[in-house]
């Protein structure tokens, strides 16, 4: 029951040949299984058993709220959950507990979704690993030593090292790909859900930035962050995106038009369909077997009757490091606001209140967060001001106006890599390398952030190592139907091997 997709485990229970408390039963005991992973920081058994509960009782009354009433689903730890605490992956926040819900937790609540429990990730979602966390490191599940088959066959347990699950969404990827839960939210602010998706096998959505509600979701960088959707197959997450997206009065960077419902058919004809795959994104580094599946899948689109041609977006290669400006400027005025005195960790320190401040935060943030503030504010003082802040700022908007240059020039999708290689080992990325890591790994993910546009990352194929190799497609902005209609063709077409846990 735990490879159903989302469809089918709603059918089931309006068939009543499966109820929501045993699934969301099988998830709990699926996601202890997975404990030696790490991808929960919190499971909230009781809660989740108590929704579940409800949500069988308005099955058999016949009053199904939603196609997600009943469906076990996870959140990542920097959403605001009411009366679960919300670490951030940080020792600052290790006790808080917020007093509201983030605005797309409500709406899946309000859609009867069972939310089984809070995934771990990078202090504060700064990182591309999920190897920076409070809580400890996320492993991933390909090439873990748990027992599992892919596509049917068993493979050797421990014959490889441990592998980064991606970050920094890296405990949603692992709670979806595992079965512990049938969608999770992440955050994706430079690709924190595009990136654990490819490396961990599954779906990774990034909605355009406007279209669904941040409200609750604790901030990065709040220009580019937007909630994320992990999934283990494109329809699910249609199905989840159609459920959170909307205007929402507590977040002003919603748009206040309605967003039409993505309706996903069965059959897609991709002529007519124009696919761009940008020069630039052939970068240093870029593993030899991502490029073959990268042009292995431009020509099944093409194959399949869409227009594949070259194209060029010249600022690519400029993301990264105006991103690391823009990053850390925003962090440093975001994190300002810990600072012992109304929530969080605070310093035993009666000396002054500046004392107070700075042992606080030394003491309740790690070196990558503390080492991002402290640049940021570099970069900020009055005399840098112009020279880094407001050029990126300039930067952005030249790696923004190449995606519009290419729309308008009648390219209805981009075709990239998602991340450069499959998952690193984890002991070649650690804490102290995450910026250079991110920097790397990032790449691809990074411009549509700038942009703002809807990009999906979509597993596509093994590597000879055995772990997943992601694809990344990227839309105008609200054109997540052409997105997810392309993505579910491709799907169907690559028949990627399925994951499947041997519980033991
Ligand atoms: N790796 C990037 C960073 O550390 C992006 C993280 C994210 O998308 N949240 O900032």
């Amino acid at each position: 029951m735990l490879r159903l997709n989302i469809a089918k485990a709603s059918q089931a229970f309006f068939e009543d040949s499966l109820s929501a408390t045993d699934l969301c039963k099988a998830c709990l005991k699926r996601a202890d299984f997975v404990r030696p992973l790490n991808p929960f920081v919190n499971v909230t058994k009781e809660k989740s058993l108590r929704q579940s509960e409800e949500s069988s009782r308005r099955h058999k009354k016949g009053e199904s709220r939603s196609i997600l009433d009943g469906i076990p689903i996870a959140v990542k730890d920097n959403f605001c959950t009411v009366g679960v605490p919300t670490t951030c992956g940080s020792r600052m926040l290790v006790d808080f507990v917020p007093p509201y819900n983030a605005t797309v937790v409500e709406r899946l609540e309000n859609a009867g979704a069972v939310v089984i429990g809070k995934t771990n990730l990078d202090e504060f979602a700064m990182g591309s690993g999920t190897v920076d966390s409070v809580h400890g490191p996320t492993f991933n599940v390909w090439g873990s030593s748990l027992p599992y088959t892919v596509g049917g066959v068993k493979r050797h347990p421990c014959d490889q090292q441990p592998r980064i699950s991606g970050g920094s969404s890296g405990g949603s990827a692992v709670a979806v790909a595992t079965g512990a839960c049938f969608a999770a939210l992440g955050s994706d602010t430079g690709g924190s859900t595009r990136n654990p998706a490819s490396y961990c096998g599954i779906v990774g959505l990034k909605p355009t930035y406007g279209r669904v509600s941040r409200h609750g979701l604790i901030p990065l960088v709040n220009s580019m962050d937007v909630p994320g959707i992990l999934t283990r197959s494109v329809s699910d997450a249609a199905n989840v995106l159609n459920v959170i997206s909307g205007c929402d009065p507590l977040d002003s960077t919603t748009v206040t038009e309605e967003s039409p419902q993505v309706v996903l058919g069965d059959q897609l004809n991709l002529c007519g369909l124009t696919v761009g795959i940008p020069r630039e994104y052939h970068c240093p580094g870029l593993h030899p077997e991502v490029l073959q599946a990268w042009t292995e899948v431009a020509q099944l689109l093409e194959e399949g009757g869409a227009n594949v041609k070259q194209v060029s977006m010249p600022h690519t290669d400029l993301s990264i490091v105006c991103y690391s400006v823009l990053n850390q400027c925003e962090v440093a005025s975001n994190m300002a606001r810990y600072d012992g005195l109304q929530y969080g960790h605070r310093a035993d320190t009666n000396v002054s209140t500046e004392q107070l401040f700075a042992d606080t935060r030394s003491q309740a943030l790690g070196l990558v967060v503390r080492s991002r503030i402290l640049t940021g504010n570099y970069f900020l003082l009055k005399s840098n001001y112009e020279k880094y802040f407001e050029q990126a700022m300039k930067v952005r908007r030249l790696i923004a106006e190449d995606f519009a240059a290419v729309w308008r020039d009648g390219v209805d999708l981009l075709l990239t890599p998602t991340t450069l290689s499959p998952a690193p080992p984890f002991n070649k990325f650690t804490s102290l390398s995450n910026r250079e890591q991110c920097d790397t790994q990032d790449y691809c993910t990074q411009p549509a952030n700038m942009a703002g546009c809807p990009a999906v990352s979509l597993p596509v194929c093994l590597s000879e190592d055995h772990l997943p190799i992601g694809l990344q497609l990227i839309a105008p902005n609200f054109c997540e139907q052409t997105l997810l209609s392309v993505a579910l063709w491709l799907e169907k077409s690559l028949e990627f091997p399925q994951l499947e846990l041997i519980d033991v």
